[in-house]
């Protein structure tokens, strides 16, 4: 039996920001393999943090950066508020449901500041993108998982 830890948004759960989902076929497909367990998640929910709520977006991490920054890695919403504990929360909250389930890889969804993999909006709140990982992704990362976007899947 596979596990797979998988955001909640690309199942179809209306836990984004804006109250919306985001399903994805291919997730929706894996749902119905037969040896197959997904274990959905949303870390920005299990943070504490309300839907909807202020877009949010990571600061950059490395290499530069496109404005003066105090705490690069740090996660603000778009009127400045500092939501970093929320993330963490939430990525802790995650990996604990990793560990305790005993997944196999995690499916996340791509761009997020919790749950994207690769490439994440780079801070600025203009749509532009960047290297860089999501803070349930970087953890995730970081204790030995596997991580899928579903872009890879
Ligand atoms: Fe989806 Fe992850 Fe954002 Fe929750 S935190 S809405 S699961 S991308």
């Amino acid at each position: 039996m596979k596990k797979i830890l998988v955001s909640a948004c690309l199942l179809g759960c209306e836990c984004r920001y804006d109250g919306k989902s985001k399903p994805c076929e291919k997730v929706l497909e894996l749902a119905k393999e037969k040896d197959t367990v997904l274990i959905p998640v949303c870390p920005e929910q299990m943070g504490g943090l309300s839907t909807p709520r202020l877009p949010s977006e990571r600061q950059r991490t490395a290499r530069g950066s496109l404005r003066s920054i105090s705490r690069p890695g740090a996660v603000l919403m778009n009127d400045g508020t500092d939501v970093s504990s929320a993330y963490r929360k939430g990525a802790e909250a995650a990996l604990k449901i990793a560990r305790i389930d005993g997944i196999d890889f995690a499916v996340l969804k791509s761009g997020s500041p919790s749950c994207g993999k690769g490439l994440i909006y780079d801070g600025t709140f203009s749509g532009k993108k960047t290297e860089g990982n999501g803070v349930t992704v970087e953890l995730l990362l970081k204790e030995g998982y596997r991580v899928l976007s579903e872009e890879e899947l």
